[in-house]
């Protein structure tokens, strides 16, 4: 794997801004709605279970008080009955029970209702199908109701002629002197249409899975949804023995098969019965499924805005430091213009795009001194060696007209042999300066080595290149440097095109010229051939 290959599979391991910020906001999103929701799922629930606790002891709390009066008005409706026959006694047979007709259809509290006498016999049935007149009671309840002399509410049980599950109420017979006759008593069918079904329904109360049942103060059940746990013994049930305790309240119950279920529960004082309102839970988990539901769909919307401005604002982040990585990469491998500083809204992209300006300004102006210091002699100041080939190079590869001077001092080994290399070194500045000064502002000065120099003289003809030598010449001769000595130059003049055709061949020229002036005495200027 090449080396490049591996910088982007480290790159590609790292995450970028605009990834860790819809990181960063999607996990606090959603961290908070996962408290929200549970602490909204928490409230809402206890709230719905209180709701739905309540509302059902209320409803069997009417319940109740519909059945007290129910009972209350029954009762009193065979007391009536009871002071009736009390008063007409002798009463024939036949009205007898059209009397008992007409009160079990007038107000269809009772299945069945019959007049006992004080001997158990049975002497008026309404209707009349349910029996025989004369014949004697039988059953356990009817015996006891007769013996207890006083108002009387049976447990259920199933009927010897009917067969039927019942309860039975009755009210005592007493005649005008006050002597013990009997007693008149009505009969619930509890599995047929019957009073507490046509005021309470038949159905459930609601179709969300809530119903009802009663129990009896045995606690038997005397009406439930499913007929066939009519007659049932539930004193098991827990909520059932508060009831037999004569208690109302409401509590989360659970039934046999672990179904959990919000109870309401009355007891009714008339007949010691008990009415029980259950809602199952599942209700509320419906309903609470609904409201999280609708809470999600609610931050829905908000929640894709904020990822939406979160890319946003990411890129928009992110942007300056790519930028920034660009330029700085591309440095060292082209030439990078610095960027304007633009301010960043964002504090550290901002501190960063200026650090980075500056350190690419201190960056150039650095390159740009030590460019120069390549360029120049450190001890004159003039261009170098290297500079001047490259210019000489270029110059005749762009085919421009120069004239070349190139310059030796004379005997310049005793200066050094005789004042010490320092002082010969204080002579070479000395003759730089003359020849900067003798030139014209476009001739490019430079020192060659040692003690040669070399002017080049762009669009300069030989001639005037000659006099450019010569005033050099006569100048350092006539100029008085720091020894009070008198230091000449040889001096040789070549032209390019005219003299030569590369720039090798052109110096070798002017160097050959500069030999001539030194064979021919020194202190002299020669032009090439
Ligand atoms: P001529 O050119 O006239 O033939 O005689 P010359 O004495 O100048 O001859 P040569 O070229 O042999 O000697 C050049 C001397 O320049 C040798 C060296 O000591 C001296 N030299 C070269 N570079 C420097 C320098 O940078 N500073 C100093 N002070 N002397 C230098
Ligand atoms: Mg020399
Ligand atoms: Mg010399």
């Amino acid at each position: 794997m090449s080396l490049l290959h591996v910088k982007q599979a480290i790159q590609k391991r790292k995450v970028s801004l605009t990834t860790l910020m819809i990181g960063l906001v999607s996990v606090s999103v959603l961290l908070m709605l996962t408290i929200l929701l549970i602490a909204s799922y928490q409230s809402k629930k206890q709230a719905l279970y209180e709701t739905t606790l309540t509302l059902n002891l209320s409803t069997a709390s009417k319940m109740s008080m519909t059945m007290d009066s129910l009972f209350e008005s029954m009762r009193s409706s065979l007391k009536n009955a009871a002071d009736f026959y009390s008063l007409n006694s002798d009463m024939k047979q036949s009205d007898s029970g059209k009397y008992l007709d007409l009160i079990r259809n007038s107000s269809n509290y009772f299945n069945s209702i019959v007049v006992v006498d004080e001997n158990g016999v049975m002497r008026t049935l309404s209707p009349s199908s349910i029996g025989k007149a004369g014949e004697p009671i039988k059953t356990a309840a009817a015996k006891e109701a007769l013996a207890s002399r006083k108002p009387y509410l049976s447990k259920p049980y199933t009927s010897a002629t009917t067969k039927n599950l019942m309860v039975f109420i009755s009210e005592p017979l007493f005649d005008q002197k006050g002597v013990y006759r009997g007693y008149i008593g009505g009969s619930l069918y509890l599995q047929q249409n019957n009073v507490l079904n046509m005021i309470f329904g038949n159905d459930n109360l609601d179709h969300n899975g809530s119903y009802f049942y009663v129990v009896g103060s045995d606690g038997h059940l005397m009406y439930d949804p499913d007929k066939s746990q009519i007659g049932k013994d539930s004193t098991s049930n827990l909520i059932v023995q508060k009831l037999i305790k004569g208690q109302s309240g409401q509590e989360l119950a659970v039934d046999e098969v672990g179904v959990k279920w919000l109870a309401g529960y009355s007891y009714v004082p008339e007949n010691q019965w008990g009415v029980v309102v259950l809602s199952p839970i599942s209700i509320v988990k419906e309903q609470l499924n609904n409201h999280i539901q609708a809470i999600l769909l609610y931050t829905l919307i908000p929640f894709i805005l904020l990822m939406l401005v979160t890319t946003f604002l990411a890129r928009r982040l992110a942007k300056p430091f790519v930028t920034l990585a660009n330029i700085v990469s591309k440095m060292g491998k082209e030439e990078v213009p610095i960027p304007a500083m633009k301010h960043h809204w964002n504090r550290e992209a901002d501190l960063l795009t200026s650090t980075v300006i500056l350190a690419m300004n201190g960056i150039k102006t650095e390159t740009d001194r030590l460019t120069q210091a390549a360029m120049t002699d450190a001890l004159t100041g003039l261009n170098n060696r290297r500079t001047l080939e490259t210019i000489m190079k270029k110059w005749i590869e762009e085919k421009k007209h120069y004239s070349i001077v190139v310059l030796d001092i004379d005997r310049f080994k005793t200066i050094n042999d005789t004042y010490g290399h320092q002082e010969g070194d204080r002579v070479l500045q000395h003759l730089a300066d003359i020849v900067r000064f003798s030139v014209s502002p476009d001739d490019l000065c430079s020192r060659y080595g040692g003690e040669e120099f070399v002017v080049l003289l762009p669009n300069a003809a030989p001639h005037v290149a000659f006099e450019t030598a010569e005033r050099i010449r006569t100048t350092m001769a006539s100029s008085e440097n720091h020894l009070k000595q008198m230091v000449t130059v040889s001096l040789g003049v070549a032209q390019f095109p005219s003299h030569a055709q590369t720039a090798d061949e052109l110096f070798l020229l002017a160097d050959q010229a500069l030999y001539k002036a030194k064979h021919a005495g020194r202190n002299k200027t020669v032009m090439a051939d």
